[in-house]
């Protein structure tokens, strides 16, 4: 999509048609600090971010990332660099991962993300044992989905790397909407407070003993909805990459959803570290 420095309304443009679409905006590095630290559920931690730079972090819709940046294995911290409304990453790439923003409010300075807790993970360990004072190098949002509010029904799935977005996303909702939420967690204890409409179902999926990215819980209960006739329904779907691949399928070939009305994207793969995003 065009300009990056008009993405305001590029928002207004999607907002207003009939499709979903990436929007992008400029992007910015900021220096933050750790302020707090908390659980959510039994597997998230959610860290809460603050100082200056919060003040020129921008978010505008429920489906926007950010990349953490972290010191590479010899210890040393390469930042990207500033070129105009996008940031260079340089060769070789700075080493980073991308985070959901779970909440940003300009009134309080303070910047939420929420963090899976999983064995082996550079950013899970940092994550784990991270205090508050510790400063972190955060770039981005490089943009975000707009989802028009003119679907008839929204169907919303993910793993609880998803969680985040999810909530977000449901939170920000018109409280008229309908449609189905299927969220996939280990447990119950793991499930935490949600703010839906009251017409979007929710469905919490327990998995059990499996090992997270094994299970194909997500795509059974996705594979249960029944779309009214002649409804257009947009979907969002996130979680482990080869989990999605049976849900991509049925959403295209079975429900008839196009990618200009679906975000589906593989937010993390088993046995790979720093998985690149696909879609
Ligand atoms: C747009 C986007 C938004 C995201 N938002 C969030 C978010 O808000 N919260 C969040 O926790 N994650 C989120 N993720 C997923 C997160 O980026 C990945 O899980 C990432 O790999 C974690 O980095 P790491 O350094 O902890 O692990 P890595 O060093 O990347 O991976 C090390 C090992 O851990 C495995 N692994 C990675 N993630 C998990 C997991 N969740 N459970 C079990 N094993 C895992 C890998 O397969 C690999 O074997 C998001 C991803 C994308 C693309």
């Amino acid at each position: 999509m065009k300009d990056r420095s008009d993405y305001a309304g590029n928002i207004a443009e999607v907002l207003a048609g009939e499709h979903s679409a990436k929007v992008p905006y400029p992007i910015g590095l900021q220096e933050v600090e750790v302020l707090r630290v908390a659980p959510v559920g039994s597997a998230l931690r959610r860290i809460t971010f603050g100082g200056p730079d919060i003040a020129r972090f921008h978010s505008h819709v429920a489906d926007e990332h950010v990349r953490l940046i972290f010191p590479d294995a010899n210890g040393v911290l390469r930042l990207p660099t500033l070129d105009g409304a996008m940031l260079d990453w340089g060769n070789p790439r700075p080493v980073s991962r991308e985070y959901t923003v779970r909440r940003h409010s300009i009134a309080d300075g303070e910047l939420d993300i929420d963090f899976v807790i999983h064995p082996g993970g550079l950013a899970s360990d940092w994550a784990a044992s991270v205090t508050p004072g510790t400063k972190a190098h955060i770039a981005g949002p490089p943009g975000g989905v707009v989802i028009p509010q003119t679907y008839d029904d929204y169907l919303l799935a993910g793993d609880i790397t998803a969680l985040p977005a999810i909530a977000r996303l449901l939170e920000h909702m018109p409280r008229d909407t309908t449609g189905w939420a299927f969220i996939e967690v280990a447990e119950p204890s793991e499930e935490i407070p949600l703010d839906p409409p009251a017409g979007v179902s929710v469905r919490w999926l327990h998995r059990g003993d499996l090992a997270p990215g094994t299970s194909d819980i997500l795509e059974q209960a996705v594979r249960e909805v029944k779309v009214t006739a002649g409804h257009r329904v947009h979907a969002w779907v996130a979680g482990e990459a080869g989990c999605l691949r049976g849900i991509r399928k049925f959403l295209r070939n079975d429900l008839g959803i196009g990618p200009k009305d679906s975000l589906i994207a593989g937010y993390w793969k088993r046995g790979v570290a720093d998985f690149d995003r696909e879609e």
